[in-house]
């Protein structure tokens, strides 16, 4: 069973209630979640949901997931904290659409994945236009060509205007720009040359991550569950292998987690010794109050929605028909966001995460739609 990082106080705020009275509205309300869509598909089996944070343009954009949930609830849950998260997202990179994010409840056995897939694409197309797919984690290009044969809304397609369709590499490279943002802050140097960087998770994001950090000459720890995803990384790039459970305490620069959400916590933060983190995993603070937390403990936390929003400006570029140099500008500016956030941040005695979510805010709340 894939971890789900469903953390009911944050989604309830501090209110015990919400969890215990198992009302879904108020679930809904906390969050902020304008609609919440079931679909339950008898002849493949596929049970999704599409969570829709905000609308703007007339639409909202966010992947597709599709891992094992423990229940309805829990997939409901994270399906409603995803979409809030690429509303941020979506706003602090200043992406014409709203946010939301679908899941797929990932049944033992997927018979057919093409039937299972294109059910799914018939559930995106009835909700005409105001949720725009993609691929995310569980999903590949190849799931969302097969979807785009039913319904144009739809992105991480393959080869289209000349762009891969897959997310990722293009999630990494914004990572090493907003690395860069938080070496330049944190420690005054403008090359990573030297540091050492430990990457919780090399999968699609950490390990091209890894890549481009070597290529720097950065020194990496490196952990997964997957032992053929550490070989690679010990191979290719000298990568020192631990434990999943040694990472937090790994004397380095940066700690880069790549893997799950709600990872940073009371029991993990107190174990840190690195100066910055700084990863792709989305929702990584367990509560937004550990933002403060590690800013007390002295170590610069670089939002997440705000490091990880390559893949995103990548996929509204490539449902858009934008140019590969746009694209790359666009991810290039994640380097000055950083700063902007750390600055405000260390200006008004702030934790970055509330900074960015307020950001964030003045970005995008204006412009929103019903
Ligand atoms: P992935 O599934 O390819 O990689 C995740 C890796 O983490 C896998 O190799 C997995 O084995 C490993 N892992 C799982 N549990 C672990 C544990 N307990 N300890 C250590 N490693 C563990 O996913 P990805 O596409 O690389 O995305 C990584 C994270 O970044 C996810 O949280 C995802 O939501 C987020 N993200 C991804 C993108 C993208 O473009 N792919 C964009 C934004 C955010």
């Amino acid at each position: 069973m894939a971890a789900v990082d469903v953390s009911y106080e944050e989604i309830t705020g501090s209110s015990k209630n919400a969890y215990e009275s198992d009302d879904l509205f108020q679930l809904i309300e906390h969050v902020g979640v304008r609609d919440l869509h079931f679909k339950h598909d008898p002849e493949t089996g596929l049970k999704a949901i599409v969570a829709i944070h905000s609308i703007k343009s007339g639409s909202s954009l966010g992947g597709c997931r599709c891992i094992e949930y423990p229940s309805t609830r829990a997939a409901a849950i994270d399906a409603m904290r995803l979409a809030r998260g690429m509303t941020y997202k979506s706003a602090i990179s200043n992406t014409p659409y709203g946010g939301s994010k679908a899941v797929i409840m990932k049944p033992a056995e997927i018979r057919d994945r093409a039937a299972f897939f294109e059910a799914f694409a018939r559930f995106v197309h009835e909700l005409g236009g105001r949720y725009i797919t993609a691929k995310d984690s569980g999903t590949t290009v190849a799931d969302m060509d097969l979807v785009s044969t039913i319904t144009p809304y739809v992105t991480s397609v393959s080869s289209k205007n000349g762009i891969d369709g897959d997310p990722s590499p293009f999630t990494a490279y914004g990572m090493l720009k907003g690395i860069e943002a938080c070496v330049k802050y944190k420690l005054n140097r403008d090359s990573l040359d030297g540091l050492h960087v430990a990457i919780q998770g090399v999968g699609y994001v950490g390990y091209d991550l890894a890549k481009l950090l070597h290529a720097r000459g950065v020194r990496l720890t490196v952990t997964d569950i997957d032992e053929k995803a550490l070989r690679r990384c010990e191979e290719e790039f000298g990568a020192v292998i631990v434990h999943p459970n040694e990472i937090y305490s790994i004397a380095c620069d940066i700690f880069a987690p790549c893997a799950l959400g709600a990872i940073l916590n009371d029991k993990t933060i107190p174990q840190l010794r690195a100066k910055i983190v700084a990863g792709s995993a989305n929702n990584q603070l367990a509560l937004e109050r550990y933002g403060l937390a590690l800013r007390d403990r002295g170590i610069l936390y670089a939002p997440d929605f705000a490091i990880n929003s390559g893949g995103l400006i990548q996929a509204v570029a490539l449902y858009r028909n934008e140019k590969t140099d746009e694209i790359m500008a666009n991810i290039d500016f994640i380097y000055h966001r950083l700063l902007e956030i750390f600055e405000r941040a260390d200006r008004e005695g702030r934790a970055t995460n509330k900074v960015a979510i307020d950001i964030a805010k003045e970005h995008t709340l204006a412009h929103e739609e019903r």
